[in-house]
C-alpha cells in the first residue's frame, strides 16, 4: 500500500451507533423514491429532524434509486442530510450499479456543498435486502475510489447499528 492509500483508509471510520446522533456535516439517509419518509433508519432520521425536514422534502418532489439530494438537517447534530435511495435487492448486477451510484452521488453532493464530514448508514441492507457483504465492499471502495479525486471532504464515517454488520465492515477494511 503507497502513502496516498493510507491517508486515504485514515479518513475512513467505522463505527456502531444511531445515525441521528452523530456530529458531521452530513449524515446520509436512505430514503425511499418518495422522500416523504418511511420505516427503517429514514423514520428514525426524520423523528429525530422534527417536521420541517419532511416539508423540505416534499417540495424536492421524489427522487429515482440510485440520485441524491440534499436537505437541511434542523434539530439534527448534522447541519445536512443526503437523501439517497438505494435499489431493492433483486440479485441481478443493475442492483451493484445503482448501489454504487447512491455513495457516488452523495459523495459528489457533499463535495459540490464544501463538505468536510460525512455519515453513511449501510444503505438497502435493512427492509430493500441487499446482501451486507456485498453492500460493504460497494460503499467502502468506491468511498476510496472518490477520496483519491481529492476535494472537500476529509472524514468518511460508516455507522452500523448491529453488530453483526460492524464487525463486516471492519473486516472487510482491515483485509485491504
Ligand atoms: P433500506 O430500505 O435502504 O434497506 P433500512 O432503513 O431498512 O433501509 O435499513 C438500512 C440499514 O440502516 C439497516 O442495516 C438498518 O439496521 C440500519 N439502521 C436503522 N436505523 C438506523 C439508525 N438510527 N442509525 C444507523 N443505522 C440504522
Amino acid at each position: 500500500m503507497n502513502i496516498m492509500d493510507k491517508k486515504i483508509l485514515a479518513s475512513i471510520e467505522i463505527r456502531q451507533g444511531d445515525i441521528t446522533q452523530i456530529e458531521v456535516d452530513v449524515i446520509v439517509n436512505a430514503a425511499n423514491s418518495s422522500l416523504l419518509g418511511g420505516g427503517g433508519v429514514d423514520g428514525a432520521i426524520h423523528r429525530a429532524a422534527g417536521p420541517e425536514l419532511l416539508t423540505e422534502c416534499r417540495s424536492i418532489g421524489g427522487c429515482h434509486t440510485g440520485e441524491a439530494r440534499i436537505t437541511r438537517g434542523y434539530k439534527l447534530p448534522a447541519r445536512y442530510v443526503i437523501h439517497t435511495v438505494g435499489p431493492v435487492y433483486s440479485g441481478k448486477p443493475h442492483d451493484s450499479q445503482l448501489l454504487t451510484r447512491c455513495y457516488l452521488n452523495s459523495l459528489k453532493l457533499a463535495s459540490d456543498y464544501n463538505l468536510a464530514s460525512i455519515a453513511f448508514p449501510a444503505i438497502s441492507c435493512g427492509v430493500y435486502r441487499y446482501p451486507i457483504n456485498d453492500a460493504c465492499k460497494i460503499a467502502i471502495d468506491t468511498t476510496c475510489n472518490f477520496l483519491k479525486a481529492g476535494r472537500s471532504l476529509k472524514k468518511v464515517i460508516f455507522i452500523l447499528f448491529s453488530s453483526k454488520n460492524y464487525k463486516t465492515y471492519m473486516d472487510y477494511l482491515k483485509s485491504i
